[in-house]
């Protein structure tokens, strides 16, 4: 048996001349996504049906769920242009409903008109067979349990009465590029999640300092993007593996302790700033919150913003910690975020982090080392990784050091 599932496209219908290429691309996005079932696919009026098999229906759902740029979407039926076939499929519609007492309401939207009844006659009548033959039934047009929609289309008329909610937003890449800083937190991958749903593809960079960390903290972050790769075009995530430890020990060993996480991160930036200038990257993507730790303070991220003039976009940035817990738990990075391993910002942590730090003092303790040599060091290192959701990478079976597991192993 097949169904057929009607696709709402939400925000892309705002978007005037560009619609059709983001209609486009959130199409095989679709297709991309579900391509493993068995779908024809019947692109009409702004809208996509999707005519899949019975047995795919419980997955087809949970992968539409998943696709950013689906407003929301229907199991509908599809059925002949004429008023008896239109009855019985309401009627099929409202047994979905066990209630004993139900208050319903029809909506019909005829684009078709060539189809002689207009809209408020094909309700009225639709309506009136219904109430005689079911006793159980009255009328409510303001707040019905259930709000049966007919749209006579061209060819067919659909009828369905449920919506499940897609994501919303934009189907990612169709609002331009970002650079996500992933860190193996809750935050980040929050963060980065919430870009992609608003259209943003991203890379992933993470700044590890194995061996002075873990290196399952540089495994959290690899399993992080397996999970982020899922929102992702094509499903892949470009991961790429910084290396820290060097410049994280020289920042500790020669700046003030209240100013190491400043600097650490104002380093993250320089570097991330000097690649999305060569690659023309327009902004980059933190979980930031204010005022969540000492480097979140509105001062610090002033600082730290310092290096830039690049949007830097935080989606988190007024979020409370328990709304952040929320989407982590429901796009299933929470836990693997909360597994505990360090990771280069945790790990000697200053006892008395300024919460007021200053860009002049900042620039000064910058001097008192060689960043640049240290950058540059950094690039050459990174490690670039392809990430799908079906990734196999087993890093501390590996080595000791991203890179000793990356590189063929420990020496
Ligand atoms: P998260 O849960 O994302 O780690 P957090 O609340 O722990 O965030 P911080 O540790 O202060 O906050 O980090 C703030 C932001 O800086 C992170 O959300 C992330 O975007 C970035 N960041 C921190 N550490 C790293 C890292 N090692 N590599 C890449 N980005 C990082
Ligand atoms: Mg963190």
């Amino acid at each position: 048996m097949t169904k057929i599932i009607l696709i709402r496209y939400g925000d892309i219908t705002l978007k005037g001349k560009n619609k059709k290429s983001f209609i486009d691309t959130l199409v095989s996005q679709i297709k991309h996504r579900l391509t493993p079932y068995t779908i024809n696919y019947d692109h009409a009026h702004n809208r996509l049906y999707l005519h899949i098999q019975d047995k795919d229906i419980e997955i087809i759902t949970k992968e539409l769920q998943a696709i950013p740029g689906i407003d929301s979407f229907s199991l509908v039926q599809q059925v002949e242009l004429e008023v008896e076939s239109i009855y019985q499929a309401t009627r099929q519609e409202i047994k979905q409903y066990q209630d004993s007492s139900l208050t319903f309401k029809i909506k019909t939207k005829r684009t078709n008109k060539h189809f002689p009844i207009r809209s408020m006659e094909l309700s009225r009548t639709l309506a009136g067979k219904l109430l005689k033959e079911y006793t159980h039934l009255s009328v409510d047009v303001h707040n019905p349990d259930c709000l049966l929609e007919i749209e006579i289309r061209s060819k067919y008329a659909y009828i369905f009465s449920k919506k499940i909610p897609g994501l919303g937003g934009f189907p990612t890449g169709t609002i331009g590029k970002g650079y996500l800083l992933l860190s193996g937190g809750i935050d980040s991958p929050v963060a980065g999640f919430l870009a992609m749903k608003q259209g943003i593809a991203i890379e992933a960079f993470h700044f590890e300092s194995t061996p002075m960390t873990s290196i399952e903290s540089a495994q959290k972050v690899v399993d992080i993007a397996k999970v982020l790769a899922r929102f992702a075009p094509k499903s892949t995530l470009k991961l790429h593996l910084v290396p820290f430890k060097a410049i994280h020990e020289t920042i500790i060993q020669n700046i003030p302790e209240p100013y190491h996480i400043t600097i650490m991160r104002r380093m993250m930036l320089r570097f991330i700033e000097e690649k999305a200038e060569q690659t023309h990257t327009p902004t980059i993507i933190t979980g930031e919150s204010i005022g969540q730790v000492a480097s979140q303070t509105l001062e610090s991220m002033k600082v730290i913003n310092a290096i830039t003039n690049r949007p830097i976009i935080r989606p988190l940035a007024t979020l409370d910690k328990k709304d952040i817990i929320a989407i982590a738990r429901k796009i299933n990075t929470y836990d693997i975020a909360i597994r505990p391993f360090e990771d280069c910002c945790s790990i000697y942590l200053p006892k008395q982090p300024s919460t007021n730090p200053r860009v002049f003092y900042a620039l000064r303790y910058e001097r008192l080392f060689n960043y640049k040599e240290h950058l540059k060091t950094m690039e050459k290192d990174t490690i670039t990784l392809s990430i799908t959701p079906t990734t196999n990478l087993d890093l501390p079976s590996l080595g000791f050091t991203v890179s000793e597991a990356l590189k063929g192993g420990k020496p």
